[in-house]
Formats: C-alpha cells, structure tokens, sequence
C-alpha cells in the first residue's frame, strides 16, 4: 500500500494528454479577440484605429507580463497580442495548456477590469472572449520571423485599412465602393490616393497604427510620495522618493529589421 491515500479513480489522470513543448524553443502564444468586428461595432470603435482600445489590450498585455512567469517580449496589433515565452523557460513543466490558458484568462479579465480606465462611461455591452494558440519556434530566425510575420500583418492591413476610410469618410464612397475601388492596387498606388486625393503622407500617421506594440522590459524611475518618519519635526510630512523598477513598456518601432535586435541584445540571449 502506497502511503499517499489514492483513491481507485485515480487512474483517470493517465488520460491527460503530454502537450509539453519542445524543450529549448521559443514558446508562443497567440491570442485574437472574439468577433471582434461585431464587438467594434457595438462600442463605436473610431474607424479604422480606435486608440482606447488598442491602450486597453496593451494595459491587458502587460498585465499579462507582470503576473506571469518567464515572457520576454510581447506584440500587439488590432485585437491579437502574441506572448514570447523564454526559451530555457520551466513554467508550469512548459505545458502548452497552461501557458495559453494562463495568458487567455488572465488578459480577459484585464480586459473587463480596465475596461472603464480607457472607455470611461461608455458601457462594457457584453463579456469579451479571447481564443489562444501556441505555436513553438525552434530558432532565434523563426522566432524573428514570426514577429515580422505579425508585423508585416498589422502594416498591409493599417494602409488598406487607412484609404478604406478616408475614402468613406472625406469622399462619402460606400463601403463597396471603396472597397471596388482598392481591388487589386499595390501598396505603392494605395501611398498615392492617400498622397494626391487627401493630402495624407501615409508615413505621418501615428506609429502605434502602422507599427503595433512592441512590449519589452526596461528599467524605469518612478517617482513615488512616501511618509517621513523622522526627524520628528518633519513627522507627517510627504516626500517625492524615486527607485527604479522594472517594467513593460510599450514601443512603437520596426521589429523587422536588425536595428532593435541588435539594440536589445539581451531579449534573444535570455
Ligand atoms: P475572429 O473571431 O475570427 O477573430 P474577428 O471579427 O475578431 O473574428 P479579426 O480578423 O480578428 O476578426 O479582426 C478583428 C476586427 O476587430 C478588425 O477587423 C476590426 O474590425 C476590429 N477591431 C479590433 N481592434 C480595433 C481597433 N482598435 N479599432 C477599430 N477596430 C478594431
Ligand atoms: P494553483 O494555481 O496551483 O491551482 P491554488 O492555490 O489555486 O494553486 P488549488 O489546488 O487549485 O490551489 O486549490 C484551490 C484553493 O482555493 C483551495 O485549496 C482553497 O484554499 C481555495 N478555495 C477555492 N474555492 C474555495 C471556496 N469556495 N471556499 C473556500 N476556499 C476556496
Ligand atoms: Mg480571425
Ligand atoms: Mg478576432
Ligand atoms: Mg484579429
Ligand atoms: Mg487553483
């Protein structure tokens, strides 16, 4: 007899399937809202970049980042935000299930919890859900090449996005007219209705639209009001204390090219 009492349906664990991931691999984790063409839509997001709701879902993001264990970078675009997971990671016996179902659960929450931070009296209509996927990356090149994946991704979409509506907003198309209108035109001409029709250099609109939301840990001074506690004349009174912590702060930049990488050495050498 085993001195740990087990009961005799114990056996039933043998039927949890090993999703362990691969040792050493960069762990992934995907998520993208629900519908969230519906859920825009139902509270006005602004068209075509509604900018509560992407601070919201970098709030969320490093919520995420500071509750859980082990997530050196983060990326964000529209309503996905993926999670890079260190490689030497041990978290959780590096089960695939619990990175995603921890990352899920914890940035909807935030979602719904910060939701009036950003959308002040405007009402949160109906809970918010997320769907994740783990994807493992073997090497340092897929890695960085599914963050320019996801990059890439946000850029294509933000300029067609961007004529879409300005051609429904300052020409008054209808949606299929602009969008009979963008069918089949390159990047380049899609710069150029924006440039000649608009007078919009599609380069000047805001970073954070073009580029997403890089999330990665750096040193910050916070400056904190505290409590003297002596001398004894200055009892009560309030003092500005700086110390340095480290946090997730978001960056708008290019993740493609070698510039951040090479900047930020540390990130692929964790
Ligand atoms: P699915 O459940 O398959 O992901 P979805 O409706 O969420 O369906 P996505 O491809 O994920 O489809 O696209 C998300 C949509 O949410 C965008 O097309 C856009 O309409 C809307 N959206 C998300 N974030 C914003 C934002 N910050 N501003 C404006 N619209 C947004
Ligand atoms: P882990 O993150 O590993 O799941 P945990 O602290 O959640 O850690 P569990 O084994 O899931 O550990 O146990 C949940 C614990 O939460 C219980 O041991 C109990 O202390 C507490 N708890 C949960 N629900 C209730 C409840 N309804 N009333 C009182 N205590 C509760
Ligand atoms: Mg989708
Ligand atoms: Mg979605
Ligand atoms: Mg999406
Ligand atoms: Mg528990």
């Amino acid at each position: 007899e085993a001195t740990m009492a087990k009961s005799k349906f114990e056996y039933v664990r043998e039927f949890e399937a090993d999703d362990t991931c691969l040792p050493h691999c960069w762990v992934v984790v995907r998520l993208d809202g629900r519908n969230f063409h519906r859920f825009a839509d139902k509270h006005s997001f602004a068209k075509p970049n509604d900018s509560r709701a992407l601070h919201l879902m970098t709030k969320c993001a490093q919520t995420v980042m500071e509750e859980l264990e082990d997530i050196v970078i983060a990326y964000g675009q529209s309503d996905e935000y993926s999670f890079v997971f260190k490689r030497k990671s041990n978290w959780f016996k590096r089960r695939a299930s619990k990175f995603m179902t921890h990352v899920a659960s914890q940035f909807a929450s935030s979602y719904v919890f910060y939701w009036r931070d950003y959308f002040k009296d405007q009402p949160l209509l109906y809970p918010p859900g997320f769907d994740g996927r783990v994807v493992v990356y073997p090497s340092n090149q897929t890695l960085r090449d599914y963050l320019s994946w996801r990059q890439a991704d946000c850029h294509i979409n933000n300029l067609y996005n961007t004529v879409f509506w300005t051609l429904i907003q300052q020409s008054g198309l209808t949606p299929v007219q602009a969008q009979e209108r963008l069918q089949g035109t390159l990047a380049a001409e899609k710069n150029e209705i924006l440039f000649s029709e608009f007078n919009i250099n599609y380069n000047n609109e805001p970073p954070m639209y073009r580029k997403g939301t890089v999330l990665i840990w750096q040193k910050v001074d916070e400056v904190m009001t505290k409590e003297v506690k002596l001398p004894a004349e200055m009892e009560g009174k309030k003092m500005a204390v700086t110390r340095t912590r480290t946090k997730p702060v978001p960056l708008h930049c290019d993740i493609i090219g070698d510039a951040f990488w090479k900047e930020h050495l540390e990130i692929l050498d964790e």
